[in-house]
């Protein structure tokens, strides 16, 4: 006991030299991870110097290492202590004129650097915006927009190129004007043909200075509140309740597709800005259409938009109006959830269950995770919407932790489509149709067309040709980088790799046995555009596929001539089936059902679910009503079966049934850690090495399972070679101690590459 204290506490000289100062505590935006502390010399604490003030979340100038080199880091905290002054370091410089992070981000910051084993440096370089960090100024743009004579009589204008004509029709389709670098982008054009827009008139350009804020929100009619139907009214009072209680509240609102979700939220944030506070509405990016962004603009004065395409100097001058509270209502993609609001009173999640609310880079956070430790800190509600909702949020609600609200019908008495499935496995379907059509959805769009209707197809697969494999040998065509099959580009003439977009010629001989017979299989996107022109060449078709989608806005172009019908028949991948509204679309095909089914990963038949749901949501939104056909080998699967049914209850079951079995998520917790390594053997051998590392940290009795290492689903990956560990525990606390102490201690060998992620979504 006594040796123990002799310890513990200095020794008296070292008493002497401790003195009270005052220390800042600084975290490296990168490089060396922990937190160091500094001295804050007098100059920096005079409150009159306001720049110069050090003070916590802002940026301060600290020397570093043995040679002091400069280095800049985030002041996680300040505060007055018993220091020994000589064995500190002084604070050099501080870099923010004011702080970039409040004490409840800080807060969050640091539960995201300890939840996601992530250094808390590397959380705040992604919290904080590298237009903010850098300190992108405003300025004085030119803006461009289509006199308004012209836009009156867009087909008669002189344009003398096809990129003129695309740059033209971009800039009047857009709802906003647009810089000229924003709309060649957008139009997927050089400066020259917009110089020569601007030349003959066609184009008119006036400047302005972007920092001020009515230039988000000019030009949207107002509209006022819908008036509820009772189960709206119901799921409105609940959240009111909430927002009254000023706690933190989960509220899954379980709402079937155009069930009216949507106004709910609008009502919702409205009192919340009556009691002078701010929302934060979280929606996947590829919902984040000007359409979305219109409704709420139409409802409130101070709207923000934050999305991936944002220049670094729009960035941070929508950082800067939400921190000073200008801004009512921040509209934005995952990352929107850090939005500097000073007085946050909802945050509000659209289509929950998206995959892209995780982030797959370090920090792999998934946004509805961080959102609530958000409501948490801040005792606010936190509102996930979806028509399908994730198994964790909906395990979550009915175990009571969270409310469940719900809408079980279509507004205005709309029915929810007819869903039907087509057996592909049975010939009478299939047998006259060689392509991805059968015989029954043929005749449904012919039906659906001659009745005036438009059609969507969904079909989960770009490119032309998914495999390009040859019959005499068996050879299937790989990316030399990745272990993926190679998938055929026709326009492109390219064989392509959808991992890493490496591209060659396709190959008109094997390149194992050199038989010529070399064959294009399976049904990609652009072979099914084909086949629908084949097949309706009266019926004007689009592809929506990121393959055609490349530059900004043109996604917006299609829809645009979809709404107003100058389109029949609009096929594409998933970003079809995200959130549209299109009234008069009465059927959709789902040209393969099986695409996800199948993937090695336990949330494969939740996403197929989803997948066909919400795609099934895209029609019967008008009086003509609508239907859905599935063309699917597995009918009879659960997932299948009961989306067909919209039966999410009857899904749910039987999936968290499974799941409890194999205590997956949400009945346990998954970790996943990925090594790999240009080197098969090195990145095989650290994998085992730290897979034995993890098995004598764990400790028996806190049954920690350790799967693995395994190769990877994918095994290579741009030249890389990959292997992964999953573990599994009760307990996501019990995981995250084992991995970090191995991890820790594990030497990787030169190249060879270690990502943890907690709460895994990608199993691949
Ligand atoms: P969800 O988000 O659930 O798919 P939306 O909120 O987009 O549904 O609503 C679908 C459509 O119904 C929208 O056009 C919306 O304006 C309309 N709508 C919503 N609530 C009402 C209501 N109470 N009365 C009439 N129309 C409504
Ligand atoms: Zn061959
Ligand atoms: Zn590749």
């Amino acid at each position: 006991m006594q040796q123990q204290l002799f310890e513990t506490e200095p020794a008296q000289w070292e008493l002497d030299a401790r003195e009270q100062r005052l220390v800042a505590t600084v975290v490296l935006g990168g490089g060396a991870a922990g937190e160091y502390d500094y001295l804050v010399p007098d100059i920096f604490c005079d409150e009159s110097l306001g720049d110069r003030l050090v003070e916590t979340g802002r940026r301060l100038q600290v020397p570093f290492g043995r040679s002091n080199r400069r280095v800049v880091g985030y002041c996680v905290r300040l505060e007055t202590k018993q220091v020994d002054a000589k064995r500190l370091k002084q604070v050099t410089g501080v870099v923010d004129t004011a702080s970039l992070l409040s004490s409840a981000m800080l807060q969050l910051t640091k539960w995201m650097a300890d939840y996601y084993l992530c250094p808390w440096g590397q959380v705040l370089e992604a919290v904080v915006p590298a237009g903010v960090r850098r300190l992108a100024g405003t300025r004085q743009v030119t803006l461009l927009k289509v006199p308004s004579d012209v836009a009156g009589n867009l087909e008669s204008q002189p344009v003398s190129s096809k990129q003129q004509r695309r740059a033209l029709d971009v800039l009047a389709a857009s709802s906003e004007p647009l810089t000229a670098s924003q709309l060649a982008a957008a139009a997927g054009c050089t400066a020259a043909p917009i110089k020569q827009l601007l030349k003959k008139g066609l184009v008119e350009g006036f400047t302005k200075r972007v920092a001020s804020s009515e230039f988000d929100d000019i030009n949207v009619p107002r509209e006022k509140p819908l008036e509820l139907n009772p189960d709206q009214r119901t799921a409105l009072n609940e959240i009111f309740t909430a927002l009254e209680a000023a706690e933190p509240q989960g509220l899954v609102l379980h709402g079937v597709t155009g069930s009216g979700k949507t106004e709910v939220y609008l009502q919702a944030i409205k009192r919340v800005i009556g009691f002078g506070r701010q929302a934060i509405v979280l929606v996947p990016e590829i919902s984040l259409t000007p359409q979305t962004v219109r409704r709420f603009r139409a409802r409130f004065d101070s709207v923000a938009v934050l999305h991936s395409h944002q220049s670094d100097v729009e960035r941070h001058r929508h950082w800067q109006r939400i921190a000073r509270g200008e801004v009512q209502v921040v509209v934005g993609a995952r990352s929107a959830v850090f939005s500097p609001t000073p007085h946050l009173g909802l945050i509000v999640i659209d289509e929950e269950h998206e995959s892209s609310f995780k982030q797959d880079t370090a920090p792999r956070y998934h946004a509805r995770d961080v959102a609530w430790q958000r409501a948490l800190a801040e005792g606010i509600p936190l509102v996930l919407g979806s028509a399908t909702p994730a198994l964790e949020s909906w395990q979550r609600a009915k175990q009571g932790e969270f409310k469940l609200l719900t809408l079980p019908n279509r507004v205005m008495n709309l029915a929810l489509p007819d869903v039907a499935t087509i057996d592909l496995r049975d010939p009478g379907q299939t047998r006259t149709s060689r392509g991805g059509i059968s015989r029954p959805l043929h005749q449904a769009m012919n039906t659906a067309l001659q009745d005036g209707g438009q059609v969507m197809l969904l079909l989960n697969r770009r490119g032309f040709s998914t495999h390009i494999q040859c019959p005499a040998c068996g050879e299937v065509l790989k990316c030399v980088d990745c272990d993926i099959s190679l998938t055929f580009h026709r326009q492109k003439n390219k064989a392509i790799c959808h991992y890493c977009d490496r591209e060659e010629l396709p190959p008109t001989a094997c390149p194992e046995c050199k038989s010529q017979a070399i064959r294009y299989g399976g049904l990609g996107t652009q072979k099914l555009e084909d086949e629908v022109r084949a097949r309706f060449p009266q019926a004007v078709c689009a592809r929506m596929d990121t393959d055609s989608m490349r530059s900004a806005g043109s996604h917006e172009l299609v829809l645009d001539r979809f709404r107003h019908g100058e389109i029949q028949i609009l096929l594409g991948t998933q970003m079809i089936a995200k959130g549209l509204d299109f009234p008069n679309v009465t059927l959709v095909g789902v040209v393969n059902a099986d695409t996800a089914l199948h993937l090695p990963d336990f949330r494969a038949g939740e996403r197929t679910f989803q997948l066909v749901a919400q795609v099934a949501g895209r029609t019967g939104r008008g009086e003509k009503g609508g239907r859905v056909l599935v063309q699917t080998l597995n009918p009879d699967h659960p997932a299948i079966a009961a989306a067909v049914r919209h039966d999410y209850e009857k899904f749910s079951q039987h999936e968290l049934a499974q799941r409890a079995e194999l205590e997956y998520p949400p009945f346990g917790a998954l970790l996943r850690i990925v090594i790999r390594g240009p080197s098969e053997e090195i990145a095989r051998e650290t994998a085992a090495h730290l897979s034995q590392q993890l098995k004598s940290n764990s400790s028996p009795e806190e049954a920690v399972r350790i799967i693995g290492p395994a190769v990877a689903p994918i095994p290579k990956l741009r030249g890389n070679f990959r292997f992964h560990i999953q573990m599994q525990a009760k307990q996501g606390e019990t995981l995250r101690q084992v991995a970090q102490q191995s991890v820790a201690k594990l030497k990787l060998p030169k190249d060879v590459i270690c990502t943890v992620d907690v709460d895994p979504w990608d199993m691949l």
